[in-house]
């Protein structure tokens, strides 16, 4: 879904595959990702079966994205394989799983019939007004506490309804199409989380970023490294999700 995942202990993978649902996937990580190492269509859904019990094989509490090469709520993605990999997320309970999907609605549908674990964080993921607008409405059905926002890669000027969000997460485009990240629009959400006392937390600048009408260009690295950034955009912000980490290891 999203390219970069320093903010993350580890990534799950337990769907591979996918196909665009919006502008938002023009450059997609994932499906570059996949067909260069593997050689297979990403529009071919694999279930990982290797790696599905992986969760169970560590008892370290970590924060753990979930389905970074793929869409859990993809329409291919059999129910029965999603009961399984909530069920999975359920007994390993010691790990918070971030879940983020750009599909809404199957998310609702599916989430919204069954109780969703204490240690799952559940997000969607938008890119610009029209994305943000429709799947937060849709998202907005689902009764839960610990829903959060990705707006990545932020494509322009974006205005939120933040009703039930608990955590907004942003970052530009990474990668060496990069379509340009103004961080007026960053600085935007920003002051919108602030009035609106939600937590923010800027992943990255994306790989282009743009300010006060001056491009620049950094690496994968370099976007995420805050020290790199306009004055303006700092503090980055808190990652509320690890903090509850604590609830699950017992630390404090
Ligand atoms: S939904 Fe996510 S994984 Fe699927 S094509 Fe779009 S960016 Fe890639």
């Amino acid at each position: 879904m999203v390219g970069e995942y320093s903010w993350c202990d580890w990534v799950w993978n337990p769907i591979i595959g996918c196909n665009s649902v919006s502008t938002g996937c023009l450059n997609c990580y994932a499906r570059t990702h996949v067909e260069r190492s593997s050689g297979r269509r990403f529009g071919k859904l694999l279930v990982n079966k290797q790696v599905l019990y992986d969760p169970l094989r560590t008892h370290k509490s970590h924060m753990v994205y979930v389905s970074a090469l793929g869409d859990l709520f993809h329409r291919k993605v059999p129910k029965d394989i999603l009961l399984e990999i909530f069920d999975v997320m359920r007994r390993a309970e010691h790990i918070v799983f971030l879940v983020s999907t750009r599909r809404a609605g199957r998310a609702v549908e599916f989430l919204s019939q069954r109780k969703i674990p204490d240690n799952i964080w559940v997000g969607v993921s938008a890119e610009d007004r029209e994305t943000a607008n429709n799947r937060l409405a849709s998202f907005k059905r689902l009764d839960f506490p610990r829903k959060f926002l990705v707006l990545e890669p932020l494509l322009g000027p974006i205005e939120l309804d933040l009703t039930g969000i608990k955590q907004v997460v942003i970052g530009g485009e990474l990668g060496p199409n990069a379509r340009p990240c103004y961080l007026v629009s960053i600085l935007d959400v920003v002051e919108h989380c602030r009035l609106e006392g939600v937590p923010y937390y800027i992943k990255n600048i994306g790989s282009f970023p743009v300010h006060n009408g001056i491009r620049y260009q950094l690496s994968e690295t370099e976007s995420s490294n805050s020290n790199n950034w306009p004055k303006i955009l700092r503090p980055r912000g808190q990652l509320v999700m690890r903090a509850s980490l604590h609830e699950y290891s017992g630390t404090s």
